[in-house]
């Protein structure tokens, strides 16, 4: 009962915020939670993945729901934490307290919470973590091509993940234009859920798209997610007519899209695009994030919920394959001739 009230309340609170939030974004310059180095996943070859915090929907299952938010958060560190007590007597705003009579942990009210981050810099421990950095953009740029022989020798190159890339547009674009000067591969994982004329100028710099279909049928997707998935597919119909390199992404969801009716659709649904994509990558549900959500003082709708093993997405796999689709399960890894 309460996951489907927690997973319906998230939805109408995305729904809600969606229109105004996207539009407040769209020239703002990103936070950066990670550049990751030597990934050898999200894209082929050796990749950089430069993470951009925010994103306009909110999937419960989220894997980096640090990259949720665009603005600064705040890990709590329980186990590095000696309740001292330092970070409730400095909180302006009064949004620290102990968890309990007991004080074996503290618990910051994220609603209260005005991101001065007074509690970080006064903790002796460090058990509270700033999350969210703004970088200059030479700065991130400088970083990706640090690795450029690799991205040579291996095929790879840098990915755009988060959160969302096209949650940022104009920042995005201008990433993507200065990798593609540097002739470097350039890949964009998406929902895919924006406005047509984004994805299109995007996609003039962008190698491979990784694009994310959570779920056919529209009423589970808003369910879960907020929004319908209308968008998405058109997105998709157009981006294949334009002869963009795709590469699908379906998270494996117990209880949401894990069912022979919703990869049927699937199918079809690819069967009738334009041009085909390249694969499908499908990515079972794990549960590492959990960690995260608790640090970050989220709800997880899926918490002590067992990751799925390979096995069990087999099946899917093989329904696809049988239907001439290229399917992997967890992506690829190494170069790819795109
Ligand atoms: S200041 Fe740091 S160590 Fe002290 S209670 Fe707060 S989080 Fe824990
Ligand atoms: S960042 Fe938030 S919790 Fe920390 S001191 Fe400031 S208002 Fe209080």
């Amino acid at each position: 009962m309460f996951f489907f009230e927690l997973i319906n309340t998230n939805a109408v609170r995305i729904n809600q915020r969606l229109g105004k939030k996207m539009e407040k974004e769209k020239d703002r310059v990103p936070l950066i939670t990670e550049i990751q180095r030597y990934c050898i996943s999200d894209g082929p070859g050796i990749r950089t993945l430069i993470f951009l915090k925010g994103c306009s929907l909110d999937c419960p299952w989220c894997h980096n729901p640090e990259c949720k938010s665009p603005e600064i958060d705040i890990y709590y560190h329980e186990d590095k934490c000696q309740k001292c007590g330092k970070c409730i007597e400095i909180c302006p705003q009064r949004a620290i307290s102990w968890l309990s009579s007991k004080k074996e942990a503290i618990l910051r009210d994220r609603e209260k919470c005005s991101k001065c981050l007074k509690c970080v810099e006064s903790c002796p421990l460090k058990a509270l973590e700033k999350v969210g950095q703004a970088l200059a953009f030479d700065r991130i740029i400088d970083e990706a091509l640090r690795d450029r022989a690799f991205y040579e020798t291996s095929r790879g190159g840098i990915t755009l993940s988060g959160g969302e890339p096209l949650f940022f547009p104009e920042y995005s674009l201008k990433l993507l234009k200065k990798f593609k000067a540097e002739m470097i591969h350039t890949a964009v994982e998406t929902s895919g859920s924006y406005k047509w004329e984004i994805l299109e100028e995007i996609a003039e710099y962008t190698d491979l798209f990784l694009y994310d279909i959570k779920c056919m049928d529209p009423t589970m997707h808003k369910r879960f997610i907020g929004v319908d998935n209308k968008l998405i597919l058109n997105n998709l119909r157009k981006l294949s007519a334009v002869k963009a390199n795709i590469r699908i992404r379906v998270p494996v969801i117990p209880r949401f899209n894990n069912n022979k009716e919703n990869f049927e659709l699937l199918v079809d649904y690819l069967q009738s695009l334009e041009n085909p994509v390249l694969a499908v990558d499908l990515l079972p549900f794990h549960n590492s994030a959990e960690k995260k959500y608790i640090q970050l003082g989220l709800n997880y709708a899926y918490k002590g919920e067992p990751f799925m093993e390979k096995k069990e997405v087999e099946w899917i796999k093989d329904f696809l394959e049988k239907n001439n689709i290229t399917t992997t399960i967890g992506g690829i890894i190494g170069p790819e001739e795109v």
